[in-house]
């Protein structure tokens, strides 16, 4: 029994098919072949519902040929034959140019597969030169054939380029009749217990079914497979963090946490404290601790890896807070001098005895201020850096790097192992705890994250007053929206500040958005609804606007990812100032304002085209007000009309403060790939019959099954399929880390 898997497809099947396949779909094993799954399997004697079918659409149609005609063209030489096709009801013809010998063939009776794009010509439906594959001749006539043909399904498979479904069909008969018995990644055990078939039986079954039995029996054990072999990986990094050195980082007093904690003028929550203790048995463990904590904007996670920090300062090492962008690590600098007080003062003329000292990193830092900090870090001065993300992958020099702190992670994996790879000077690796705003439904905890612990923190802070959403409807209502300017005029009168979130910096182009506009469903969404943006729905021109008309007198500055990052800074600086003489009243910003800054006097905010954002997008811009003891305001702005998804998309949103809730909603409206995708795109390519969102048991019983596996084999000595399947699915991500990091 040879196993042919790994064979290329040009031994196979010789270099002309092989070419085209790689060329239309990037196939180039047996393996890539085989596991191109059908789409959907056409069913004999289910004809395909002709009506049903829109014009534009590209289709693969099961019908009966009716009748064909040839006739000469009138302008040129040449002939057209025309064959009209019925499903028994509707009709609709394929047409073909000089393809005379057709006839031979298309005769009335016979059924076929025909697949092209509908267009219309003359009033009728039709496709124009279609891909045809005639069903055996004579099946209606001889009982013999109708038994052998009945209940055949005929796979259809996704097409691309010149190579078409039927040449994928004949293509993977080729191989799967020379493919023997491939090894199983599924050790016999766990397919035994969990009642699957074997992998020979499930790639002959998807592939050439008798019936949607076998279709099912196979499926489930593909599927099955996508959800083991990524959790074998997940598994096996877990096992290697735990084998990684680690400092322990548990001094017998931690002076400095506990004047922290007595200077607080507020007391920790519940989840808080509990997040804590769980850090600090993590921190006296000789392997890096490996930490996701997850709260929803305002949550108070800042505090829980401030305390974090402290207690590995406390031990004598330094920590690290990475910040995705400039203004939250300026922001970030901010907050935790402000929480540290004296504690962030030493060092300096009449700073404390205890204490440390606190050094920002950046990448536009002046040479001079980057020499001090870089001399800081290095002596150890500095128990605390706060910088950009970039810190880590550069070459800075800490004395004692004890624990990495990354905040707001967008790109997980590639950010999360980056930091693990960081090394302290004897070698052993620093603590991780990620910190995300985002919150992660269980099953996309398990699949993306499934390496990492994870923490939430599930309640806000009492005392906080919460922020109600509305939406205002533009295109319905004009009125409202200048209502909406009346409403900022109210709030800056009481002393408060206010975000105007707009989705572009300038009117006119769409692709000098900042950052993170989701490309998930909320553009595409929006355009298919023809939700013509509304005037003024871009930074620059809303503010110049609003500056001479609705909001004039107002103190209005912009933010946006075209502005220097001194200019950046100097902007949010003066919107989060506490105090009123030199602020800023109204903040008109792209997305770049970010998740994590805090500005305890804003209290409204309104969300410009809203519909252009995503639901998780949304739910964090809004977490930006209500955050102190005042009730926050927040106003989604959208043209969107009544009933269309962009609407209720933000009437979801409008109607719950529940993060998980939301993000659950996320989830089931995006399509697989930009969840994913927008957390780890390496686990996409791997995942073709496993949805994230629907398979929540698969991925359970898949997870229990590989760590079982694992542990009883780490090597996995005795299972060299397995071994080979996970070496591949990390290659495919190493690529992908390479790429982007
Ligand atoms: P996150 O990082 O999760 O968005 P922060 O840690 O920045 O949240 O906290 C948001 C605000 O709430 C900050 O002003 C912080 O000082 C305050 N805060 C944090 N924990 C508490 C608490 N237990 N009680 C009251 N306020 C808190
Ligand atoms: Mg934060």
């Amino acid at each position: 029994m040879t196993d042919l898997l790994g064979s290329s497809l040009t031994s196979l099947l010789g270099g002309r098919s092989a070419t085209a396949l790689d060329k239309a779909l990037g196939l180039r094993t047996a393996e890539d072949l085989v596991r191109h799954y059908p789409r959907r399997y056409a069913e004999r004697g289910e004809l395909t519902d002709l009506a049903s079918l829109a014009v534009g659409e590209r289709v693969t149609v099961m019908a009966e040929i009716r009748s064909v005609t040839v006739r000469p063209m009138r302008q040129r030489r040449g002939s057209i034959l025309e064959a009209v096709i019925t499903d028994g009801t509707a009709t609709m013809s394929l047409t073909f140019f000089n393809q005379k010998w057709r006839e031979r063939e298309f005769r009335a009776g016979r059924t076929g597969l025909f697949a092209g794009q509908v267009t219309v010509y003359g009033g009728k439906r039709q496709l124009s030169h279609p891909e045809c594959m005639l069903l055996p001749d004579g099946v209606a006539d001889d009982p013999l054939a109708v038994a052998a043909f009945a209940g055949a399904l005929i796979p259809i498979y996704p097409a691309g380029g010149s190579v078409t479904t039927w040449d994928l069909q004949k293509a993977v008969q080729v191989v799967l009749d020379q493919l023997g018995e491939p090894a199983d990644p599924i050790p016999d055990e766990v397919r035994a217990a969990s009642g699957l078939c074997t992998l020979a039986d499930a790639l002959w079954q998807v592939h050439r079914p008798t019936s949607r039995e076998d279709v099912d029996i196979a499926v489930k054990r593909l599927r099955f497979e996508e959800a083991f072999t990524l959790q074998a990986v997940l598994a096996q990094r877990r096992a290697e963090v735990a084998a990684l050195p680690a400092t322990r980082r548990t001094p017998a007093s931690t002076p400095m946490l506990d004047a922290f904690d007595r200077s607080l003028p507020f007391t920790l929550t519940v989840g808080q404290r509990e997040i804590g203790e769980q850090i600090r048995a993590d921190l006296g463990r000789d392997h890096p601790m490996h930490r996701l904590l997850q709260g929803d904007v305002g949550s108070g996670k800042t505090v829980v890896a401030l305390r974090a920090m402290l207690a590995v300062v406390d031990a004598g090492g330094q920590a690290a807070l990475l910040a995705p962008t400039e203004v939250l690590a300026a922001q970030h600098l901010r907050s935790i001098t402000g929480l540290l007080g004296p504690l962030a003062t030493r060092g300096q003329l009449g700073g404390g005895e205890l204490g440390t000292s606190v050094a920002l990193l950046t990448g536009s830092q002046r040479s001079a201020g980057r020499r001090a900090a870089l001399l800081d870090i290095v002596t150890g001065d500095a128990g605390i850096v706060i910088g950009t993300h970039a810190l880590i992958q550069e070459a800075v020099d800490f004395h004692d790097l004890a624990l990495v702190v990354v905040d707001e992670q967008h790109r997980f994996g590639v950010e999360q192992r980056a930091a693990l790879a960081a090394k302290s000077r004897d070698g052993s690796r620093p603590h991780v705890l990620v910190m995300t705003a985002t919150p992660i439904p269980r099953t996309v905890a398990m699949t993306v994250f499934g390496d990492v612990d994870v923490s939430t923190l599930a309640e806000l802070p009492s005392g906080r007053a919460g922020v109600a959403t509305h939406v205002v409807a533009g295109g319905e209502q004009p009125r409202h929206v200048a209502r909406v300017w009346e409403r900022v005029r109210e709030e800056v009168a009481g002393g408060h500040r206010v975000f105007v979130v707009c989705p572009r910096i300038d009117e006119g182009a769409d692709d000098d958005a900042d950052g993170r506009v989701d490309a998930g469903p909320s553009d595409d969404a929006g355009e298919d609804a023809g939700v013509t943006p509304m005037p003024m729905t871009a930074v620059v021109p809303l503010a110049a606007l609003l500056a001479e008309g609705e909001l004039s007198g107002l103190r209005i500055a912009t933010l946006h990812g075209r502005m220097a990052a001194e200019e950046k800074e100097q902007a949010m600086r003066r919107f989060a100032s506490e105090d009123t003489g030199n602020a800023v009243d109204v903040l008109v910003a792209t997305t770049v304002v970010e998740v994590g800054v805090d500005v305890p006097r804003a209290t409204m905010m309104v969300i410009m085209d809203a519909d252009r954002f995503g639901i998780s997008q949304l739910h964090q811009l809004r977490g930006l007000v209500g955050r102190g003891s005042l009730p926050g305001l927040c106003l989604l702005v959208t043209q969107a009309p009544v009933g269309s998804p962009a609407r209720d998309r933000l009437a979801a949103v409008a109607a719950t403060t529940d993060g998980f809730a939301l993000s659950a909603l996320d989830l089931e409206l995006r399509r697989e790939g930009d969840v994913l995708g927008s957390m780890q795109s390496g686990r996409r390519s791997s995942l073709r019959l496993l949805e994230v969102a629907r398979h929540e048991e698969v991925i359970v019983a898949a997870r229990d099954a590989a760590t079982a596996v694992l542990e009883a084999d780490p090597a996995l000595e005795r299972h060299p399929a397995l071994a080979a399947a996970v070496v591949t699915l990390r290659a495919d991500e190493h690529a992908e880390f390479l790429e982007k990091g």
